[in-house]
C-alpha cells in the first residue's frame, strides 16, 4: 500500500510513502504519521491512500503512525481543504493548525501512587525486623488521609517499594490515581436564576432551534443589545442541542470572557463543557482534546481555535461577539477567519450558526441585507433595564476652561466617581493602552524613543521602570537621560497608559478600591479569574482597563463607565479604524446599569463632532452602519469587494521594495472591478526588524460575485512568480479577507 502524505510545509505538494506491512492495516486517510522528510523525521498527515503507485524513483517508507484512531472526521477533513483553498495554504500546513502536532489520543494523564491506612489494626508483629517498614507505617497512620506515596521520600529513598511491602501485609493500601490536569480557568457559582423568556427572547430562540430540528445548515446574526440575554439564549440553545443528542462549539472574543462566561456553561452544563484556549497547559490542553474525541466533552466554550474542536455530531456553533478582529489569526498561516471558518463548518456539517452581537460586523450586517445571514433582533434589556445616559465631554473645552493642559479626568467625570463611591455603586474605566506612558519624547528636538526592531514608540512601563515594546517584546530597562538625537537632557514622558491613569485614581480617591486589568496584569487565567471575582463580589469599586473589560462581561453593580479617550486610534489610517472605535465605545457603554438602576457613560474625547463618536454615543447601530456602509461602497471596500493582501518583508528595505514592484509591475489588470493598491510601505514600516510593503487586491463584488475571478488571478499571475522572488531573502505571504491593513 501506498500513502500520499502532507507536511506542515510550504510547499502546496503532497508526497507520496511506501506503507510498510505492519502498519497496512492501520494506515488510513485523517491519521498523522512519522516519516523521513530530508534529513529528518517529520509527522505528516495521511491525505489519500493508494493500491498502487506510478511512481517510479526509490519510495521511503512511513515510519510510524501517531494516532491509533481516525481523528478526523469526513467534515473536519472537507473543511481542511477549502481552507487550504481559500486561504491558499498548503493542506499540511492546515492541518498542522487544526491538528497541533502534540495532541494525540494517546496521551495519558499521569499517574501517582497514592497510599492510605488499611482498615485492620495493625499488626506491628509482621515487621518487627523491618525498621524501614515500620517507620513508613508511622508516618502514613499519622497522614489520617490518603496522600501520595512521593511524599515519604525523605524517609526512604524508594518509598514505593517499602509501601508494597506494607500493602502485601495488609498493613496499608495502595492505589494509582489518575492526575487529571487541573480545570482552573471557570468562575461559575451554581445558578439560583429561575429564567423567565421575554417574548422577544422566546422568539429568538424558537428560531434557533428550529434551525438545528431542521438538520440544515441555519446561518443567524444575532443582533441583541447589551444586556438583551443573549449569553442565556446561547445557554438555552446548548441545551436543546444536547436534547438531541448534539454538540455545541460557543466561541468568544476575549479570554477576559472565559473564566465569566464559561462559568455560566459549567454551572448549566456540568462536567461536559471544556474550555480552549491559548493560556492552557499543555497537559490539560492534550486532556482536554482527547475528551473532546473520546465524547466526553460534549460543549466547547473557547477562543479562535476552538472552531477546530473535533466534536461529533456537532448541532450548534454560537460565535459571540462575532465583530472581533481577535477572530483572525495573523500569523503564521492559514490566516483565517474563525467567524468565516465557522459557516463553513456549520455548512459542511448541516448545523445552526448563531453570529452574536450587540454591534454586528459591517460584514454581517450587510450579509442579513443581502440575505446571507437570517436576522434575529433582540431590541430591549432584559427584564426592563434601560439604556445607559451617555455624556460626551469635549475635552478641549474642557482644557480651555480650566486651563490645565493634558488632563485626564474631567469634572465631570471626577463627580460622577465620587458620586459612585458615595453610593457603594461601581464604576467601570476604559483607557484603551497598557503601561505608564505610551511614549518617551526630547522635549527640545521632538524625538521620540522608538523600539529598534519595530516602527513602535516604546512605553514606559512603571512596575519594572523601563521601556517595552508592545509589540516584539523589546525591553530597555533603563530609561535614557539624554535624547538618542539631540543629547539634550530634556527627556520627558507623555501620553497615558493604565498604569498612569491607575495612580491618579489612587490619588484623587485614595479610599477607593481599585483593579486594573491589562495583558499586564492578567498574566494567567487564574489572576484574570481572580480580578473577575473580587470585582463581581464587590471587593473593588472601580475596574480599570484596556478593551479586556469592555465586552461582555455581566457585573450587577456597576452603573458607570467612564472612557478616558474614546480618541484612541481614530485616527489610524485603517479603512476599519471608525468601526473599531464605534464598537468599542458602545460595548463599554453596555457593561453599565445591567439591572434596576439606570448606568451612565462619560465618553471624554477632543473631536466630539466626528461622526463616529457621534453616533456610538447615541448608542445608534443602524444609523452608524448605514454611513459606514456608504463610505465603503464609494471606495469599493469590503463588504463590497473581496480584497487580498500580499505582504512583503525582509531585512534589506531595499529588497523588500525591489520584490514589491518587480510583482507589481508584471500584473496588468484586465478587468473592470479589479482594483490593485500599491505597492506602498506598511503604516508600520518596520516590525520585528524586518521591512514591510503590502499590495492590495480589490475585486469587486458586482463584477466577481464569489471572488473566484481574484482567486484565479492570484493563482494564475502571482503564486508562480513568489518563489524566484522569495530567493532574494524576502518572504511574501497571502493575506485573504485581511482585518487591518496596516
Ligand atoms: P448579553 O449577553 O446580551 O449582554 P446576558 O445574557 O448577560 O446579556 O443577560 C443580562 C442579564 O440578564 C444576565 O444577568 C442574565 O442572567 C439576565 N437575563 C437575561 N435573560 C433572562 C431571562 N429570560 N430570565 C432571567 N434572567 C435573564
Ligand atoms: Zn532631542
Ligand atoms: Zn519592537
Amino acid at each position: 500500500m501506498y500513502a500520499e502524505i502532507a507536511f506542515p510545509i510550504s510547499s502546496y505538494q503532497t508526497f507520496t510513502y511506501k506503507v510498510p506491512e505492519s502498519l497496512d492495516s492501520h494506515i488510513q486517510v485523517g491519521i498523522r504519521v512519522r516519516a523521513p522528510f530530508g534529513n529528518r523525521i517529520v509527522q505528516g498527515l495521511v491525505v489519500a491512500t493508494h493500491k498502487a503507485t506510478d511512481f517510479k524513483g526509490t519510495l521511503k517508507e512511513i515510519n510510524d503512525i501517531v494516532d491509533d484512531q481516525r481523528i478526523l472526521d469526513h467534515n473536519l477533513w472537507k473543511l481542511i481543504q477549502w481552507m487550504s483553498k481559500y486561504y491558499m495554504t498548503p493542506i499540511g500546513q492546515v492541518a498542522r493548525t487544526i491538528l497541533p502536532s502534540k495532541l494525540s489520543t494517546k496521551y495519558q494523564p499521569q499517574k501517582q501512587w497514592m497510599v492510605q491506612q488499611s482498615i485492620i489494626v495493625p499488626d506491628w508483629s509482621l515487621i518487627k525486623n523491618a525498621p524501614v517498614q515500620a517507620l513508613l507505617l508511622k508516618a502514613i497512620l499519622k497522614k489520617k488521609e490518603i496522600c501520595p506515596v512521593s511524599e515519604f521520600g525523605l524517609l526512604t529513598s524508594s518509598p514505593l517499594t517499602v509501601c508494597r511491602a506494607l500493602s502485601d501485609k495488609g498493613l496499608v493500601l495502595l492505589s494509582e490515581q489518575v492526575l487529571i490536569p487541573d480545570a482552573t480557568g471557570f468562575t461559575f457559582k451554581p445558578l439560583d436564576k429561575t429564567l423567565n423568556f421575554s417574548a422577544s427572547q422566546k422568539e429568538v430562540l424558537h428560531d434557533i432551534e428550529a434551525g438545528m430540528v431542521s438538520n440544515k445548515y441555519s446561518p443567524f446574526v444575532l443582533h441583541g443589545v447589551t444586556g438583551s440575554g443573549k449569553t442565556e439564549i446561547y445557554i438555552a440553545a446548548v441545551q436543546h442541542a444536547l436534547d438531541n443528542g448534539k454538540t455545541a462549539i460557543v466561541l468568544l472574543p476575549e479570554i477576559s470572557l472565559t473564566p465569566q462566561i464559561g462559568g455560566r456553561f459549567r454551572s448549566a452544563f456540568g462536567d461536559s463543557v471544556g474550555l480552549w484556549h491559548s493560556k492552557m497547559s499543555p497537559a490539560l490542553r492534550a486532556w482536554t482534546w482527547k475528551r473532546m474525541c473520546s465524547g466526553d466533552f460534549k460543549v466547547i466554550v473557547g477562543a479562535r481555535s476552538a472552531i477546530f474542536a473535533p466534536l461529533k455530531n456537532l448541532g450548534l456553533i454560537v460565535v459571540d461577539e462575532e465583530q472581533e478582529s481577535s477572530y483572525k489569526q495573523e500569523s503564521p498561516a492559514p490566516r483565517y477567519h474563525a467567524r468565516d471558518v465557522a459557516l463553513v463548518r456549520g455548512r459542511l456539517t448541516n448545523a445552526t450558526v448563531v453570529l452574536a452581537s450587540a454591534t454586528p460586523s459591517l460584514e454581517s450586517y450587510y450579509n442579513q441585507a443581502q440575505n446571507k445571514l437570517i436576522y434575529l433582533n433582540l431590541p430591549d434589556r432584559y427584564g426592563g433595564a434601560v439604556y445607559p445616559q451617555v455624556h460626551v465631554v469635549d475635552m478641549k473645552q474642557e482644557q480651555e476652561e480650566s486651563g490645565k493642559y493634558g488632563q485626564v479626568f474631567s469634572g465631570l467625570l471626577l463627580e460622577k466617581i465620587e458620586d459612585r463611591l458615595a453610593k457603594k455603586e461601581q464604576s467601570i474605566i476604559l483607557q484603551n493602552r497598557r503601561g505608564y506612558a505610551p511614549v518617551m519624547h526630547c522635549f527640545s528636538c521632538g524625538e521620540i524613543v522608538m523600539c529598534p526592531n519595530c516602527q513602535i514608540a516604546l512605553t514606559y512601563h512603571k512596575t519594572h521602570r523601563g521601556l517595552q515594546c508592545h509589540f516584539c517584546g523589546y525591553y530597555a530597562p533603563s530609561m535614557p537621560q539624554e535624547c538618542p538625537s539631540c543629547r539634550s537632557d530634556q527627556m520627558k514622558l507623555s501620553g497615558m497608559g493604565t498604569q498612569r491613569v491607575e495612580e491618579l485614581l489612587e490619588i484623587t480617591f485614595p479610599t477607593a478600591r481599585i483593579l486594573r486589568l491589562d495583558q499586564d496584569t492578567a498574566t494567567s487565567v487564574a489572576k484574570l479569574t481572580k480580578t473577575l471575582e473580587k470585582f463581581a463580589d464587590g471587593e473593588a469599586d472601580i475596574l480599570l482597563g484596556t478593551q479586556m473589560i469592555a465586552k461582555g462581561l455581566d457585573f450587577d453593580r456597576v452603573t458607570l463607565a467612564g472612557i478616558i479617550n474614546a480618541d484612541t486610534g481614530l485616527f489610524l489610517p485603517d479603512f476599519r479604524s471608525g468601526e473599531r472605535i464605534f464598537q468599542l465605545v458602545y460595548q463599554t457603554a453596555g457593561r453599565t446599569g445591567r439591572r434596576e438602576i439606570p448606568g451612565e457613560v462619560i465618553v471624554q474625547t477632543y473631536n466630539p463632532e466626528n461622526p463616529v463618536i457621534k453616533h456610538a454615543a447615541q448608542l445608534h447601530v443602524k444609523n452608524y452602519y448605514n454611513i459606514a456602509l456608504s463610505d465603503r461602497q464609494e471606495l469599493n471596500y469590503p463588504p463590497f469587494s473581496w480584497m487580498v493582501k500580499l505582504e512583503f518583508s525582509g531585512v534589506n528595505k531595499e529588497k523588500v521594495e525591489q520584490s514589491a514592484e518587480k510583482l507589481r509591475s508584471s500584473i496588468t489588470i484586465r478587468r473592470k472591478g479589479l482594483e490593485i493598491l500599491g505597492p506602498a510601505f506598511c503604516y508600520r514600516e518596520k516590525l520585528r526588524g524586518r521591512y514591510r510593503m503590502q499590495i492590495v487586491f480589490k475585486s469587486s463584488k458586482q463584477t466577481d460575485p464569489n471572488g473566484s475571478y481574484l482567486r484565479n488571478m492570484l493563482k494564475k499571475d502571482v503564486m508562480p512568480k513568489l518563489s524566484s522572488l522569495k530567493r532574494s531573502g524576502v518572504s511574501i505571504h497571502f493575506d485573504i479577507d485581511p482585518v487591518s491593513l496596516m
